[in-house]
């Protein structure tokens, strides 16, 4: 099978394979083994059709962890699903370039309730607890501001992988 729904999310990153430009290569349920070419190089997935109420869908089956997925992406010579692909690695190399800013904001208030603050997990990194001495109120409104910048950093996250 010749592939053509290839896209470069992310950078170029990832070169994605998505399972809505392969229909109707099943058409009832079950498992087919088809290849995938990708610049000249072919890859094994499984494809399954599930019949879902009344309609029919299709998804790749990760050759990794079995995952049942719309999208597939090509890394370390292998086709793998969202979930094989090290999240932490890109939410890293993210931060670094496009979320500047959101990082920057989250480490203000990280450090406002631990001065030792860093950011071991990029952007999924969790705020810090209560200082002992804070009171509630104050930890509360510095704990809502972080936890805002976070979702607004994922949020840019996710729309910029693609996922
Ligand atoms: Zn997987």
């Amino acid at each position: 099978m010749a592939y053509t729904g290839v896209s470069k999310p992310y950078k170029e990153q990832f070169i994605e394979v998505d399972i809505n430009k392969a229909k109707n290569l099943i058409k009832r349920p079950g498992v087919r083994r088809v290849g995938v070419k990708i610049e000249n190089t072919e890859f094994n997935c499984t494809i399954e059709g599930v019949q879902v109420g009344y309609g029919f869908r299709l998804f790749f089956k990760c050759n990794y962890c079995d995952s049942r997925v719309t999208k597939l992406y090509l890394k370390d010579h292998g086709l793998k699903c969202r979930h094989c692909i090290d999240f932490n690695y890109i939410s890293q190399q993210a931060t670094k370039t496009d979320l500047v800013y959101e990082f920057h904001l989250m480490k203000r208030y990280g450090r406002m309730l631990d001065p030792n603050f860093t950011m071991p997990h990029g952007i999924s990194t969790r705020c810090p607890w209560k200082p002992k001495n804070m009171h509630q109120k104050t930890y509360d409104k510095i704990r809502h501001k972080y936890l805002i910048v976070q979702n607004k950093a994922i949020n840019k996250w996710l729309a910029m992988v693609n996922l």
